[in-house]
């Protein structure tokens, strides 16, 4: 089959790659669409994804498409059947699989890898998506759910004035989901200036480019008295540090960017410890793909505004070199598109 493949650090090719095995319990999906992830350009980059990464291993993790053939054992799913994949497989019975944190499960892997025509995956992973959903909607319940579980940890209240750092897909997305969790003043630091625009016509009160202007002084100078929950979603040592500055008295701060594993950020302990800032970390989409796929249903997001580009597999290696168009929002990579 055809897939994007990663043979090494800054080294990808598209071409051939041997066939998925479909095993017993596993469906066969043919991909229509895959989304590019900033996790794929960390691992281009040779920073690691979610888990150990081992060459050569096509891309991808938000993929949707057709069952093409189903393994023994499969009841659920025919083949035809329009299907969202959920990457993250976990065994079900670890000691946090029991325990109901399943993405924290010890026999944890990825399951799909998207950027590739077809893709084996355990049933379990398996989502068959509503007719009102499109197969290119449907690539992006993944990094959907996975602001579900972050805005889960947000804990957004009526009113709370909310922070939230990077305005790429995911940043987006969580700008998105605040409004419709009536946010009361949301402020956007984000240092690419083009976004300023987007992000006003978004709903946002406070837009400040900390490259050019002084984050807490922006703050101050709107009347912004305290920041309640911040969001950070870009994963570098500024942004992290800018998330701890200024999250106010009693806040709630979530960490989604993912960091680099070999940098260590220097936090300001006393000042945290002073206001009692509660700073959580977000991982994964633990039990949020269904939720994602109603979201996506109802159409209650603008997807326009999270979409930046449509490409085929060709311009993959490209884009993660340049980033291009990631910068401005969510790929989305055509495999097969729309049958
Ligand atoms: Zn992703
Ligand atoms: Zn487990």
């Amino acid at each position: 089959m055809k897939a994007v493949v990663l043979e090494g650090k800054e080294n990808v090719r598209v071409g051939e790659f041997k066939d998925p095995v479909l095993e017993k319990g596993s469906v066969k999906v043919e991909i229509a669409y895959c989304g590019l992830c900033g996790t794929d350009v960390h691992k281009f980059q040779g920073k690691g994804g979610s888990r150990p990464v081992t060459y050569p291993v096509p891309l991808g993790h938000e993929a949707s498409g057709v069952v093409c053939e189903v393994g023994e054992d499969v009841t659920e799913y025919k083949v035809g059947d329009r299907v969202t994949i959920d990457p993250n497989w976990s065994c079900g019975h670890c000691y946090y699989c029991k325990e109901g944190i399943t993405h924290m499960c010890e026999n944890s892997r990825g399951v799909s890898k998207g950027l590739a025509e077809y893709v084996c995956a355990p049933q379990e992973n398996i989502y068959k998506i509503p007719d009102e959903v499109t197969l290119k909607e449907a690539a992006l319940t993944e990094p959907l759910s996975c602001c579900l579980h972050g805005m889960d940890l947000l804990d957004v209240k009526l009113g709370d004035t909310v922070a939230i750092i990077g305005m790429g897909s995911i940043g987006s997305i969580v700008l998105e989901l605040c409004k419709k969790a009536s946010a009361g003043d949301i402020i956007v630091i984000e240092a690419n200036e083009e976004k300023r625009e987007k992000a006003m016509a978004m709903g946002t009160t406070l837009f400040v480019n900390p490259l050019k202007e002084n984050v807490m002084e922006k703050i101050e100078q709107a009347g912004i008295k305290n920041v309640n929950r911040v969001m950070e979603c870009v994963g570098i040592n500024d942004t992290i540090e800018t998330a701890l500055q200024i999250a106010g008295k009693k806040a709630i701060v979530v960490l989604f960017g993912l960091p680099d594993p070999k940098k260590d950020v220097p936090i300001k302990m006393r000042s945290i410890l002073q206001r009692e800032i509660e700073i959580r970390t977000s991982f994964l989409n633990p039990n949020t793909t269904e939720r994602a796929i109603h979201i996506l249903k109802n159409k209650d997001l603008d997807l326009s505004q999270i979409v930046s580009m449509e490409m085929p597999m060709e311009n993959v290696p490209e884009e993660l070199k340049s980033q291009e168009y990631m910068r401005n929002g969510k790929v989305i990579v055509k495999i097969k598109g729309e049958s």
